[in-house]
């Protein structure tokens, strides 16, 4: 099949395109998809944000209807080569998987949309169908950005397609997959505490900011938020417990983690994840305090990456933990904030990928989710945009392992699963926007 082919060498000439972020380098990758549209006569545009960090983006016009965005990010995180079985940006293929870094998150899908994207050409559109292939996904999103803020003409869309849900998990009742309609918003704060500098032999002679912070760090390890029934991915806990057989009757907010529990005993990747989509989670992640060892510290500073389900503001959250720190000496400010976002699911692009996912899996199910972390949907969710990440993969083995490769090592992606999310996106992509 002339498609396999296609997409297998596109994708391994992708891996071999080092994009790891940072530096980034997108261009590499940019001119690789130019040079392969352009051998199909069709005509594309590099824009850089800063040397070397390429877009590319592509747009071939319909006839006036909702027009449709495949969106994907050229940047990889980076890869250690000597933890991996084959060198990270060989994109060997061995045993019917292609290898590297980026195989699954996220060239397979810049190919796969690349492949589908050039396939539309001649055909008549209902809407506009735009390629985009962003740089600096991985580190913030300043392709993206940049792409909105100037030129925002090439890119904006009624509807997108990106990264971050269509993962099917084999159950003892067959497939489930999801579909990423929103993303929890992101709000990292620091909190401060302050004391009085003395000589580290006499502690009672100074105030001790660590002291005073291991109260905050005490009170954050202990938040623990409840499970909300109205976060979107409920359904998809429920449907997933029952497809695995542990569930006959409701969730409900009380029985919830005693179920998830029981899920994790099975695959304890994949009920951790399911758990931190049901609400807001608060993790410190960095502390720092103290200049010397003989000096009582005089300041000390955590880092909480606090991450909330659609539906909460930023002032939701200021409430929140200005409750969490009461009556304890601090200060805190926010340093990351970006509020949840939420698509709608009744709209014709859902139904299409819902209708070509069952045509492809016969007894599969699709349940909205909204994953643990952030993609760049969310830039075009603000400017109004319906969008979804749904990019089809079969999980193979265990959740843990399988999420572990992602950005860890011997990320590789099977033949067969990158035919199948071509197979799935194509027909989805083409009951949207062909004209029938
Ligand atoms: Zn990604």
């Amino acid at each position: 099949m002339n498609t396999e082919r296609d997409l297998v060498n596109l994708l391994s000439n992708l891996i071999q395109m080092d994009t790891s972020n940072p530096p980034g380098s997108e261009s590499l990758a940019a001119e690789l998809l130019r040079d392969w549209l352009w051998e199909r006569g069709i005509r594309s545009e590099i824009i850089e944000y800063e040397k070397g960090r390429g877009n590319l983006i592509s747009r071939i016009k319909g006839s006036g209807g909702h027009s449709l965005l495949l969106l994907s990010h050229s940047d990889v995180v980076p890869a250690d080569p000597s933890r991996w079985k084959l060198p990270p940006f060989s994109g060997v293929v061995r045993d019917g998987y292609v290898w590297g870094r980026g195989a699954i998150d996220m060239k397979s899908m810049v190919a796969v949309e690349t492949v589908i994207f050039s396939e539309m050409v001649d055909k008549e559109l209902k809407g506009d169908l735009v390629l985009a292939v962003t740089a600096d996904e991985e580190k913030g999103g300043s392709g993206v950005k940049l792409l909105l803020e100037k030129n925002p003409e090439n890119i904006v869309a009624d509807y997108v397609i990106n990264e971050g849900g269509g993962e099917g998990i084999l159950t003892k009742k067959g497939w489930l997959f999801d579909i990423q309609i929103g993303e929890r918003g992101v709000f990292w704060y620091r909190v401060i505490t302050k004391g009085i500098p003395t000589h580290g032999s006499i502690p009672g002679l100074g105030v001790n900011a660590v002291e005073k912070m291991s109260e905050v760090l005490n009170r954050v390890f202990m938040f623990k938020r409840a499970y909300e029934r109205s976060t979107p991915s409920w359904r998809y806990a429920e449907t997933l417990l029952k497809m695995e057989g542990l569930l006959e009757n409701g969730l409900n907010t009380d029985n919830v983690e005693a179920f998830l529990n029981k899920l994790a005993e099975i695959d304890k990747g994949l009920a951790e994840s399911v758990k931190a989509m049901l609400k807001v989670t608060m993790t410190p992640t960095m502390i720092k305090g103290g200049v010397k060892e003989n000096i009582i510290p005089y300041e000390c500073e955590l880092t909480v990456d606090c991450r909330v389900p659609p539906g909460y503001s930023k002032k939701d959250i200021e409430r929140m933990v200005s409750n969490l720190l009461k009556g304890v000496d601090c200060e805190f400010v926010f340093i990351q904030e970006s509020e949840p976002t939420l698509s709608p699911i009744n709209t014709p692009l859902y139904e299409a990928i819902e209708k070509s996912l069952l045509k492809h899996v016969p007894d599969a199910r699709l349940e909205p989710s909204t994953k643990t972390g952030g993609t760049d949907s969310r830039y075009f969710r603000n400017r109004g945009a319906v969008a979804y990440g749904f990019q089809p993969l079969k999980v193979e083995g265990n959740y843990y392992d399988w999420f572990r490769m992602i950005h860890g090592d011997n990320e590789r992606i099977s033949i067969e699963n990158l035919v199948f999310s071509y197979n799935v996106l194509k027909e989805a992509i083409e009951h949207f926007i062909l004209v029938h």
